[in-house]
C-alpha cells in the first residue's frame, strides 16, 4: 500500500501516544530491571540480553550491538519500513484520526482502514454461521466425524470455533449478501466466494467441508482452514490470500498458545490443525501448526517473540523421517539453526505415527508425547545419528561417506565454541568408543573445516584507568555470580541477605545458565522453606529433582551443588564477606557498562542541536566513574579481609 504524506498533526500526536515498551515487547521478550526494562536484542544474535529500554526517555539501545532510538527507529529497522509507513501503522494502533496532506488520499486511507474492520466482521460472522450449521441436521456428519474420528470433547470443539460448511453452492454465498447484505465484493475479498468462470454470478469457496477458524495472535479470526469429508481432493483447503490473511506469517493456535509458550519457554509445532488440536485438548497448550509443510522464517520469528531461550520443538509428520525430508519442511529456517538464532529440536514419534495419532494409540499417550517433548533431540545432533544410521563404520568407504557428511554439517555451524563441541561429539561417535582414536579424528576433522569467520569485533573504548578488558570483567562477573549462587545454595542462613542485597542494588544475574538457576531457585523458594532444626538442604534435593526436566541447563550449573573445590569451602566460610564482595563486583561490572553505554550516547550527539542530551549524559558519565572507583576501594578492602 501506497502511504500517502502524513500531515504533520498525526505524527505529532502518534508520537505522544506511543510507548516505546508497548511497542518492542511486541516483538522482544522484555524483563523489568530497575526503572528499565532488558530482553535480547533483536539486532544481532546474542544469549545474554543487553538489549535495555528506557520507558522514562523513550529510549532503546543495546549495549552488544549499539543499536539505538526511539520507538519510530525500533520499527523502521526491524521492518525495514519508511517512516511514514511505521507511523501510519502506529496510528492505527492507538486509534490516531490519520490526516493526510491531500483530502483525496485522507478518503483511501480511511477506505483501507474500514475494509479491514469489515473484513474481521464477516469472517466473525461468518464462523458463527459455520458453528451453528454443524449442530444442525446437514452438519450431522460432520460432528460424527469430530467426535468419533477424532475423540474431541464438545468443550474442545467450542474452544476452536469448529463448524461446518453446508454442500450448496451458494449457502454462505445468500446468507452474507442476500441476507446480511454485505457487499460481494467484500465477501469476495475475504475469501469466501469465488466468481464463477462464466462471469456470471458467485459460489462459495467452501461447501460440505469441516471448518477450522484460523486467528491471529490476537484471537481475530483472519481466515479458514477445511477439511473435506466427502474423500474429496483436495483434503485440505485453506483461505486464500486477503488483505487479513497471509499464509506464510501465519500459525494455527498461536492465539491460544501465546501464553504457555512464554511460560514454558518452548513452541511446540506440529504439521496438521488435528495435530494441533489435539495436543491442546491433551493439555499439551505451546502448540501451533504451521498451514503448510515447511515453517517460514516470518512463522519462526513469530514464535521467537514468546520464548526468551528461543527453544522450538518440530514435531512433523513422521512420514517424512529421513534426512532430506525433515530439511524440507525446515527449509527456509535452517541458516538460523547454523547462525545460532533458534534452538530447533526435531521430534519424531514412534511407528511414524503424527502427533494426533499418537495421542489416542495408548492410554498413557500424553505422558509418552511430554516425555518425548523432553528429550527430542537437537536438530544437529539428530542429523548426526542419522548419518550415523545404518552405516558399518569399520568399512572404509562407508566411513569415508559418513565423516564427509559431517565436515559438511560441521562447516555450517557458525559459532566457534558449539562447532568445537561437536567436533569432539563427532569424532567421540566415529570413534567407537576406541577413546584412543577421539583426538585423532577430532584433528582430522578440524583439518578439514574451513578457519571459522571472525566477528566484527566491538569497538573498544578509549583506554583510561577505569577499563578492564571486556574479557576479565566477563570473567569477574561469572566468578562473582556463581559465588552468589554457591552461597545460596549451601547456607540458609545467608539466603535473604542474598535476595536483598541483589534486590537493594538492581542487578541480575547476566550468564544464562546462572540466571537459570536463579530462576528455578525463586520459583522452589516457598516449597523449599523447612522447619528450624532439619539439617537436610531441601532446596538442592528439590533441585536436583527438576534436573531430570532441564537436562543442558543443569549441566552447566551442578558443579555449584557439591562443595569440593578449596575455594568454595573459603566462600562458605565467610559468607558475609563474600556476598559483599560479589555483589560489589556486579555492580561494578554494571557500572562499566552503564558507563561505556554513556561515552557512545554522548558521542554520537550533535553538539549543537543536542546539548542539553549530551549535557545529561555527561552528568551520568561522571556519575558512573565516581561509584567505579567507590566500588574498587570497596572490592579491594573485601579482598585484603578474604585473604587476611
Ligand atoms: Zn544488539
Amino acid at each position: 500500500m501506497e502511504i500517502p504524506r502524513l500531515h504533520p498533526d498525526t505524527i505529532e500526536e502518534v508520537k505522544q501516544r506511543v510507548d516505546i515498551v508497548d511497542v518492542i515487547s511486541e516483538h522482544v521478550v522484555l524483563r523489568k530491571r530497575g526503572k528499565d526494562y532488558l530482553g535480547l536484542c533483536p539486532f544481532h544474535e546474542e544469549k545474554t540480553p543487553s538489549f535495555s529500554v528506557s520507558p522514562v526517555r523513550q529510549f532503546y539501545y543495546c549495549f552488544g550491538c549499539g543499536a539505538g532510538g526511539n520507538a519510530f527507529n525500533f520499527l523502521m529497522e526491524l521492518g525495514k519500513q519508511s517512516f511514514s509507513e511505521v507511523v501510519f501503522d502506529l496510528a492505527r494502533r492507538y486509534q490516531v484520526p490519520v490526516k493526510t496532506l491531500e483530502p483525496k488520499q485522507r478518503q483511501e486511507l480511511q477506505r483501507q482502514l474500514s475494509l479491514r474492520e469489515q473484513l474481521y466482521e464477516i469472517l466473525a460472522l461468518t464462523a458463527s454461521f459455520y458453528q451453528h450449521a454443524l449442530r444442525q441436521p446437514q452438519g450431522e456428519v460432520a460432528l460424527k466425524y469430530l467426535k468419533t474420528e477424532r475423540q474431541l470433547s464438545e468443550e474442545t470443539i467450542q474452544q476452536f470455533q469448529l463448524g461446518y460448511a453446508p454442500s450448496g453452492w451458494e449457502t454462505l454465498y445468500r446468507y452474507l449478501v442476500e441476507q446480511k447484505r454485505y457487499s460481494v465484493g467484500l465477501v469476495e475479498q475475504a475469501g469466501l466466494i469465488k466468481q464463477r468462470k462464466s462471469g456470471n454470478g458467485y459460489y462459495d469457496q467452501f461447501r460440505d467441508r469441516l471448518m477450522i477458524p484460523i486467528q491471529d495472535p490476537q484471537g481475530r479470526i483472519v481466515a479458514f482452514g477445511s477439511r473435506t469429508l466427502a474423500s474429496e481432493e483436495p483434503k485440505y483447503l485453506n483461505s486464500p490470500e486477503t488483505p487479513l490473511f497471509n499464509k506464510s506469517k501465519t500459525l494455527f493456535a498461536l492465539d491460544k498458545a501465546r501464553n504457555q509458550i512464554s511460560k514454558q519457554d518452548r513452541a511446540v509445532v506440529v504439521e496438521g490443525y488435528f495435530d494441533a488440536i489435539a495436543l491442546h485438548a491433551s493439555g499439551i497448550t505451546n502448540a501451533v501448526a504451521s498451514l503448510g509443510t515447511a515453517l517460514s522464517k516470518d512463522q519462526l520469528r513469530q514464535l521467537l517473540r514468546y520464548t526468551e531461550s528461543k527453544q522450538v520443538v518440530l514435531n512433523f509428520d513422521a512420514d517424512s523421517a529421513g534426512i532430506a525430508a525433515t530439511q524440507r519442511a525446515i527449509g527456509e529456517i535452517e541458516s538460523l539453526v547454523y547462525s545460532g538464532q533458534v534452538q530447533l529440536r526435531v521430534l519424531k514419534l514412534p511407528d511414524g505415527k503424527d502427533a494426533d495419532e499418537f495421542l489416542k494409540s495408548a492410554p498413557d499417550a500424553v505422558e509418552t508425547y511430554h516425555n518425548c517433548l523432553l528429550a527430542a533431540p537437537l536438530w544437529l545432533d539428530w542429523q548426526i545419528n542419522q548419518f550415523l544410521a545404518g552405516h558399518d563404520l569399520k568399512q572404509a568407504d562407508q566411513f569415508e561417506q559418513v565423516a564427509q557428511k559431517i565436515v559438511k554439517l560441521l562447516n555450517q555451524i557458525e559459532d566457534a565454541n558449539k562447532r568445537n563441541h561437536y567436533v569432539r561429539r563427532c569424532a567421540e561417535l566415529l570413534s567407537q568408543g576406541d577413546s584412543r582414536l577421539i583426538s585423532l579424528y577430532a584433528n582430522n576433522l578440524l583439518a578439514q573445516l574451513k578457519k571459522p569467520q571472525l566477528r566484527s569485533t566491538t569497538k573498544q573504548p578509549s583506554s583510561s584507568p577505569l577499563n578492564l578488558p571486556l574479557s576479565s570483567e566477563s570473567s569477574l562477573l561469572e566468578e562473582a555470580e556463581a559465588s552468589l549462587l554457591l552461597i545460596y545454595l549451601h547456607c540458609r542462613e545467608h539466603r535473604q541477605e542474598i535476595i536483598d542485597a541483589l534486590e537493594e542494588k538492581d542487578l541480575l544475574f547476566s550468564f544464562s545458565h546462572h540466571r537459570f538457576l536463579w530462576q528455578q531457585i525463586m520459583a522452589l523458594k516457598d516449597e523449599a522453606t523447612q522447619p528450624p532444626g532439619d539439617s537436610s538442604n531441601r532446596l538442592l534435593s528439590l533441585l536436583q529433582d527438576r534436573s531430570i526436566d532441564f537436562p543442558e541447563q543443569m549441566v552447566q550449573v551442578a558443579h555449584l551443588f557439591h562443595l569440593k573445590e578449596k575455594n568454595q569451602w573459603e566462600d562458605i566460610l565467610r559468607a558475609p564477606l563474600a556476598i559483599r564482595h560479589a555483589i560489589a563486583s556486579l555492580e561494578y561490572v554494571a557500572c562499566q557498562k552503564y558507563r561505556r553505554y554513556c561515552i557512545q550516547q554522548w558521542q554520537n550527539l550533535n553538539p549543537v542541536t543536542e546539548s542539553e542530551p549530551m549535557q545529561y549524559y555527561y552528568q551520568e558519565l561522571q556519575d558512573a566513574e565516581e561509584r567505579i572507583q567507590e566500588l574498587e576501594k570497596l572490592r579491594q578492602v573485601n579482598l585484603l579481609e578474604i585473604v587476611a
